[in-house]
């Protein structure tokens, strides 16, 4: 699990040599132990570090466990350093050589998935749960009075009230009350101690209101959802319920990322959409961050000599006048040359509807 902590310290590694930076994803639904290695090892071919890479299949070979859903390594052996995090939240694989550690991915997934803190409430109690990068990682529980079952009707009626039933509903919400304000205090050091960013809050409609309601302002602000759950959930359920928020976040980094390209493709000025042009602007060196629609594969050409790409038939190179080449798939090329030049790629979602964006495109730097 990496933490802000880590994070900073890999943002703040300056390296004297190359770094290799990989991401491995080891999504359980997408094969086994085996698998994965092959996999890194054709990600490693390219990689011209041969004690790094030495590092890395050594790390991988004898000391990594294989759990979690992917796994970040940064390994720059010169200068000795070597860091692997294993992450409950898939990453798409991808490879680095850099003068730093590549952190983007694990930033966005931070910014995604990182400080949730839930609290289950009813009036009587609250169960409170810390999960970050989608692992549980702090569970605590307080149990007020009972509400419900109180036979003392008398002994704290407010004044004015007659007693009998009247009495004992005022008796029932006058525990509540103290039972929500208790469970607020409660939550509010929870959320504290645990480094929350984001609050979510489960239970019925009216104890989830109510629980609000007596939040601070501060904390209220922090609030991104509320979702009815039984007070009896297991933690699983709970995680479930976040990771779905974190989704939503994701998605909606994505859907912003999609909106400045469709916005400055329509400028002309920063931005391009559809696949001819996007070919041409990683060509020039242009694209800052390349953004592809999940799945999205395309034949296409590649010149043998400056190695452009292109979606469309061709005698001969513009650029160059060298001789082309048929390749199954220029999308995956076009990813690599982004990345090569130093350039962020982001996957949008299959079902995602962005106006003006099909495919792919792409930020421009100039
Ligand atoms: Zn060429």
């Amino acid at each position: 699990m990496i933490t802000d902590q880590d994070l900073k310290v890999l943002l703040q590694y300056q390296a004297k040599h190359p770094v290799l930076s990989i991401y491995l994803n080891i999504d359980p639904a997408a094969g086994n132990a085996d698998a994965y290695k092959l996999r890194l090892r054709s990600m490693l071919k390219e990689v011209d570090l041969p004690t790094d890479v030495a590092a890395v299949t050594r790390y991988f070979d004898h000391e990594h466990e294989w759990y979690g859903r992917s796994v970040a390594v940064f390994s720059c052996a010169p200068e000795d350093f070597f860091k692997a995090y294993s992450l409950a939240v898939p990453l798409r694989s991808r490879v680095r050589v850099s003068d730093r550690p590549y952190v983007k991915p694990m930033a966005d997934l931070l910014d995604s998935y990182g400080g949730y803190g839930v609290a289950l409430v009813d009036k009587q109690g609250a169960r409170l749960f810390s999960f970050h990068l989608g692992e549980l990682r702090e569970q605590e529980g307080m149990m007020g009075e009972s509400v419900r079952h109180t036979k003392r009707g008398g002994g704290s009626q407010r004044p004015g009230s007659r007693g009998g039933v009247a009495g004992q509903t005022a008796y029932e919400e006058e525990v509540a009350d103290r039972n929500i304000k208790e469970a607020v205090g409660f939550a509010t050091r929870f959320f504290a101690e645990n480094g929350v960013r984001r609050v979510l809050i489960g239970g019925t409609d009216d104890n989830v209101a109510l629980f609000r309601g007596q939040l601070p302002k501060v904390w209220q602000s922090l609030i991104v959802g509320t979702f009815p759950i039984s007070m009896v959930a297991s933690h699983t359920e709970v995680l479930e319920k976040a990771m779905e928020i974190g989704r939503e976040a994701e998605h909606r980094r994505e859907a912003h990322l999609a909106h400045i390209v469709v916005t400055n493709a329509a400028k002309g000025r920063g931005g391009v959409v559809h696949l001819e042009d996007t070919l041409k602007a990683i060509h020039e060196g242009r694209v800052q961050s390349l953004l592809i629609r999940d799945g999205f594969r395309a034949p296409g050409n590649r010149c043998k000599s400056c190695g452009y790409l292109s979606s469309l038939p061709m005698e001969s190179c513009p650029f160059c006048g060298g001789k082309p080449e048929e390749i199954p798939d220029a999308v995956e090329l076009a990813v690599r040359q982004v990345m090569q030049a130093g350039g962020e790629v982001e996957v949008l979602s299959k079902d995602q509807a962005i106006k003006g964006f099909e495919q792919i495109g792409a930020i421009l730097r100039y």
